[in-house]
């Protein structure tokens, strides 16, 4: 798993557990519906012990689950429509020995509290399922309590409860699955947006404005660390005689130079680099802790490996060739100053002939 990957899951994994102790809320306010029930005598005490048991241990399972990461395991990681219908069977639980069939309402009121938590991932039919599992717990306990305790049942209360309570759910799975795809197109839409922020479209690869946010944290990052002989090295690449290319071949073929060189250099960076498109046919290659010589062995294996090149748009015997300036970042410089050097070592490089390296002289 990369870096990145490993960071999402863990913000997934947090979001995860503070949604749980919002559904503890929740389940606070049946606890305490509870405890009321059993001081004014609708609910034998044992019963409201029994069912504090049943609901922590339904809790402390959901959350070991995210704690020790099984759930990453699940096919639906959030474990959604479980965590709605798991604490229903305690409540159903304790339904059946409340006396007074209003005071039984009170619990499915609770229900549909939990069910909006299916909000934050649930289909409409994935909410449409778990309110008719609710209704059909509830179904099971006026079944039961028929067999059991048919003097604590009043048929025609409950034929209007069951009826307006079926009503409700499909309100609120309507409305839940509604903000739920909402949310979802927000995310998307974020992640569009990000993409268009902070890439090139046509390599995929980080645009100018990334690659200035990344030089601004690496300054710090290095100024921060003790001085010594590693620093931060900029290489500013650009191509040979680009534009004769887009004039002989077209644009296409230019298009097509761009993309290889931008994803040969992807490939060929090492961990900790970052490469970023600057302009037109201009690189720009981060190497953060490297040393001056370093940076330049690393420039040149990259000129070599470009001018290696094969493209589909050009004939065989055409190379591509790039000029690269390479800078060191003086500690306390702004950043600008350290791009115009590497800039300048890169027009001498053009100056000198192309196709190669040029280190800026030291500050
Ligand atoms: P030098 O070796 O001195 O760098 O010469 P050059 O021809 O590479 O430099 P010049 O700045 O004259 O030309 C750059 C060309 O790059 C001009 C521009 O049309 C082209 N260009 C910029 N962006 C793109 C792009 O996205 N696709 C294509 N195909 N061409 C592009
Ligand atoms: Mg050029
Ligand atoms: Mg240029």
């Amino acid at each position: 798993m990369s870096s990145a990957n490993q960071a999402s899951t863990a913000h997934a994994q947090k979001v995860r557990l503070q949604r749980m102790f919002w559904g503890f809320g929740n389940q606070l306010c049946s606890l305490t519906i509870a405890v009321m029930l059993f001081w004014f005598g609708l609910v034998p005490g044992t019963v409201v012990i029994a069912y504090v048991l049943m609901i922590a241990v339904i809790d402390l399972t959901f959350v070991g689950l995210v704690v020790s990461h099984l759930n990453l395991r699940l096919r639906e990681p959030s474990m959604t429509a479980a965590q709605i219908v798991a604490p229903l069977w305690p409540s159903i639980f304790l339904m059946f020995f409340i006396e007074d069939p209003q005071a039984r309402t009170a619990f499915l009121l609770m229900a549909t509290g939990g069910l909006l938590f299916g909000m934050f991932a649930l289909t409409l039919r994935g909410m449409i399922q778990v309110g008719a599992l609710i209704l059909l717990a509830y179904l099971i306990m006026l079944g039961t309590l028929a067999m059991w305790a048919p003097e604590r049942l009043n048929w025609q209360v409950e034929t209007v409860i069951v009826f307006a309570y079926a009503a409700v759910l499909l309100i609120v799975s309507y409305l839940g699955s509604f903000i739920a795809g909402m949310r979802r197109a927000l995310k998307k839409q974020n992640a569009v947006l990000r993409d268009l922020a902070t890439r090139d479209p046509l390599t995929r690869l980080p645009n100018r404005r990334t690659v200035l946010d990344q030089l601004a944290q690496e300054k710090s990052r290095t100024e921060r660390r003790q001085p010594d002989q590693n620093a931060l090295c900029i290489s500013m690449l650009d191509v040979d005689n680009f534009k004769r290319i887009n004039d002989i071949y077209g644009h296409h073929a230019g298009d097509e130079v761009l993309v290889k060189i931008g994803s040969m250099l992807e490939k060929t960076m090492r961990k900790g680099d970052f490469i970023g498109r600057f302009g037109g046919e201009e690189f720009v290659i981060i190497l953060p802790e490297t040393t001056p010589h370093a940076a330049s062995s690393a420039a040149e294996r990259i000129r070599k490996a470009v001018s290696e090149l094969a493209y589909s748009e050009l004939p065989a015997d055409e190379r591509i060739t790039v000029s690269q300036g390479v800078a060191i970042h003086s500690p306390g410089d702004e950043i600008d100053v350290t791009l115009r050097r590497a800039d300048d070592a890169l027009r001498a490089a053009k100056a000198q002939g192309r196709n190669q390296v040029v280190a800026a002289p030291d500050p």
